[in-house]
């Protein structure tokens, strides 16, 4: 096994190193500096992302973690331009989206496509299931109406639902998890190259999940996709994810390959996320000593965040510097030795303190 497979894993690391012109460049998605603020009542202001940067490579399934309220269907929905956000850009495979209007706009979102978490609102109760699931091809004008039928019908098999069955249905005669699955084929029937899940499986059962999850995850490989998987679930994420994004009231803490980020948590955020499932958290002996078990107090007003590190009033490193200097998301050395991966892959924490390297 290479320096880069050890770390990464060996899914990320072939996508790393794959070698057509777009995958050379190593990254499809790149989000810069993204801000969006919310009116609230009154003249209020929430800043829901601030300032948030990341970048996709190809094959890849980042995930992204933080209490509600940190901003992550903001994210999602800034990413594929519904609507842009205030400040920021994104790019797709070397394109602007907010740029980009009219027929470059459709075209570029055809190849981004979104699963929403509540699976019978995101479905329109009056048509048939069949309708639902072709309904991307028409809007896009791909093919006539025998090829949209069978796309619709392959897409639904592909999924596991056999549209002779459920194709002449409405979503309310339907489970939450097949209305899921519907969801995630009408995703993926104009074969996007990127697929944002907000929350694909808070709203079902826990059996449920999992086969959801599966299915996402064969989806992934039979597609060739890259995956935003966004949810409030650090197990969930654990297992779907290459690397894992935390964030807190609007901004980024820490970006990580998953296991360095499970392992060895350098933002003291992160570390009292994971302390507070404690099935996740690393072995109380192995956690380093330095790493706070909670967080104090309760999370900030969104309306009245804390100046400098968002944090900061919950942290038991906070000092001076952290109420002054908002901490920029920078790598970390240490973490994984000879070889580490620096860049868009590497480990990277916005803290002004961060938690020690382990031995
Ligand atoms: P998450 O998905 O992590 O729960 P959101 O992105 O939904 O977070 O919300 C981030 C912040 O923005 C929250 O404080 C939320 O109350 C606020 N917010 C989200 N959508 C709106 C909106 N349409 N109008 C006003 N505030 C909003
Ligand atoms: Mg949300």
């Amino acid at each position: 096994m290479s320096a880069i497979e050890s770390v990464l894993g060996p899914r990320l690391a072939a996508a790393a190193s794959m070698a057509s012109p777009r995958e050379a460049e190593g990254v499809l998605l790149s989000a810069r500096n993204l801000v969006k603020t919310y009116r609230a009542r009154g003249h209020r202001r929430v800043q829901a992302l601030s300032d948030v940067s990341f970048d996709m490579i190809p094959g890849e399934t980042l995930g992204v973690v933080g209490e509600s309220g940190s901003g992550k269907s903001t994210l999602a929905r800034a990413v594929m331009a519904l609507p842009a956000p205030d400040a920021g850009t994104v790019h797709f495979d070397g394109a602007p989206v907010f740029a980009a209007r009219g027929a470059p706009l459709r075209a570029l979102r055809q190849r981004m496509q979104m699963v929403f978490q509540d699976p019978m609102s995101s479905l329109n109760p009056a048509h048939r299931i069949l309708d639902i699931v072709q309904m991307p091809l028409e809007v896009a004008g791909r093919g006539d109406a025998r090829t949209w039928r069978e796309q619709a019908m392959q897409a639904l098999a592909s999924v596991g639902l056999d549209g002779n069955m459920v194709g002449r249905r409405r979503p309310y005669e339907l489970s939450g998890g097949q209305c899921q699955r519907v969801s995630i084929a009408r995703a993926l029937v104009l074969r996007p190259e990127l697929l944002v899940c907000d929350e694909p499986v808070s709203a079902l059962d826990v059996s449920v999940q999992a086969q959801v999850l599966n299915l996402l995850e064969d989806a992934k490989a039979a597609h060739n996709l890259t995956m935003l998987f966004i949810s409030h679930d650090l197990g969930v994420v654990r297992g779907i994810s290459d690397r894992v994004m935390v964030m807190y009231l609007g901004k980024v803490c820490e970006l990580a390959p998953t296991d360095a980020l499970y392992r060895s948590p350098r933002h003291p955020y992160t570390a009292t996320l994971l302390a507070s499932v404690p099935s996740l958290e690393p072995s109380r002996r192995a956690r380093h000593p330095d790493a706070p078990a909670s967080a104090r107090g309760e999370t900030p007003s969104p309306l009245a965040v804390p100046s400098g590190c968002r944090f900061r009033t919950r942290c038991p490193r906070a000092s001076e510097r952290c109420a002054q200097e908002v901490p920029q998301l920078l790598a970390v050395a240490g973490t994984h030795g000879p070889g580490e991966p620096q860049g868009p892959l590497g480990h990277a924490v916005a803290c002004h303190h961060p938690l020690p390297a382990p031995d």
